[in-house]
């Protein structure tokens, strides 16, 4: 086939369905090594050598966050942690939830993955690109680092914010690709428009947009901003980072690399497949990962497969764009946040009463979070210099559980809809 990163982008449904076959049957005699899949399967009565086919796949047992919190630090790896050589952690948590580890090999296939996506819409050697994510624990630093630089680009870590210095970086070494979080494009837009700086300075063709929900009126205010075309990137940490699941230049679904990843739809409450086209979880099975796989991974996204074949060729199966979650996680500025962090961070502030409010707002382009907090009685006084100091205390007490930063409104006790039944925690402001 023309045009292709690598053999496996054009295999025929045929191949991806023989090696997804030997890939699963091996990944789960691997799995079973890590003192925690050893156990699981035996939970679950399943002899790992009876996995032979992908039929046997719906006898396997799930995977849940709740796993590998429980499996933490490294009861899930297959070998020795001196065997690995990187670790990274789901946005928004503070290290304790999902850590992945990977060796050198999975940082390889990781970054291989990556640069697939790049190329099939359109990204080459002598692209300069910008990965304006934040770096860090994040994979969508490092990972999408390490796949422009294996497809040979010049690329440059400018990491999250600063917005000025992400302009002359794109205008002084003519930036022709850039990864960036979509509600984090639309401000910079903004800050283009308020500096009087035009758009036709930059030379920015290709935008890899993720790493939060988006819609498609989202996209093409982007691409007009710009003058570029943004590809949907998806990703979770527990399946590497990016690069799991990316549009193509039809710009219709994201192709999953099903040589690599094992995916499936299900009913988040009965666990049952979904026919294809009805919305359901997303459920994935590592296919290539050797430090730490994961069997039918749970990934809480709410999304479909899209029926038909894809005009451009490829037979890796497309899910639609994320419709949203099974759990209540939210998330901002790319961050993932469970309102739950935000009870634990505030229940250890002993002025803080009974019920809180989280408020999601939009001012411009932008997220923001706001916490409203009950204060008990006898801490509401009226000296305004005491309540600065408390509100201050809470707001850094959410940051450092929840990293971003948040506003902070402190009410009377008995002030904030006490719901019955289940409290309704977040309301969502943003649409
Ligand atoms: P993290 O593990 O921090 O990389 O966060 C992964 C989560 O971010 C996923 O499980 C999704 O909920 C969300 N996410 C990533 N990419 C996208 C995307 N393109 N569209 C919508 N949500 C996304
Ligand atoms: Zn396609």
């Amino acid at each position: 086939m023309t045009n292709a990163y690598c053999q496996e982008e054009f295999f025929s449904r045929s191949q991806l369905d023989a090696v997804q076959r030997t890939r699963l049957t091996s990944i789960v005699q691997r799995a079973a090594q890590s003192p925690f899949y050893a156990e699981h399967l035996a939970q679950a009565g399943v002899d790992p050598l009876s996995i032979q086919s992908l039929d046997d796949l719906t006898r396997l047992p799930f995977t849940t966050k709740d796993d590998l919190r429980q499996a933490y630090p490294n009861r899930m790896l297959t070998r020795p942690v001196t065997d690995m050589v990187r670790l990274h952690a789901s946005s928004g948590t503070t290290g304790s939830a999902t850590v992945i580890y990977y060796t050198q090999n999975d940082l390889d296939c990781w970054a291989d993955l990556v640069a697939r996506c790049m190329h099939m819409v359109g990204m080459r050697a002598d692209d300069t690109f910008q990965n304006m994510s934040g770096y860090g624990l994040f994979t969508g630093g490092l990972g999408i680092h390490y796949g422009a630089e294996r497809l040979g680009c010049l690329t440059i870590p400018a990491g999250a914010g600063n917005s000025k210095r992400q302009l002359k970086l794109l205008e002084d070494f003519h930036v022709s690709a850039i990864h960036i979080i979509p509600s984090y494009a639309l401000h910079l837009g903004t800050v283009i428009e308020q500096m009087g700086f035009s758009p036709d300075r930059l030379k920015v063709r290709i935008a890899l947009i993720g790493a939060e929900p988006h819609t498609e009126a989202i996209r093409r205010r982007i691409e007009e901003v710009y003058g570029l075309k943004a590809y949907n990137s998806y990703g979770l940490s527990e399946m590497n980072g990016p690069g799991v699941a990316f549009e193509c230049l039809e710009q219709n679904g994201m192709h999953v690399w099903e040589d690599a990843y094992l995916p499936e739809v299900v009913d988040p409450d009965t666990g049952q497949p979904v026919p294809d086209g009805e919305i359901g979880e997303l459920v994935i099975t590592t296919l290539c990962r050797e430090g730490m796989p994961l069997i039918r991974y749970r990934t809480k996204d709410l999304t479909r497969f899209l029926p038909g074949a894809c005009p451009c060729g490829r037979m890796h199966r497309r899910i639609d764009r994320i419709k949203g979650r099974a759990d209540d996680m939210i998330i901002i500025k790319g961050v993932n946040i469970y309102p739950m962090q935000v009870e634990q961070a505030l229940m250890t502030i002993p002025e803080v009463g009974q019920n809180y409010q989280i408020v999601l707002e939009r001012e411009g382009y932008l997220d923001q979070m706001r916490v409203k907090v009950e204060i008990k009685n006898e801490f509401f006084v009226e000296d305004m210099r005491v309540l600065q100091a408390l509100q201050s205390r809470i707001s850094s007490r959410l940051r450092d559980e929840i990293l971003i930063s948040v506003r902070v409104d402190l009410v009377e006790s008995n002030s904030l809809p006490n719901s019955e039944g289940k409290a309704q925690r977040v309301l969502d402001l943003r649409e």
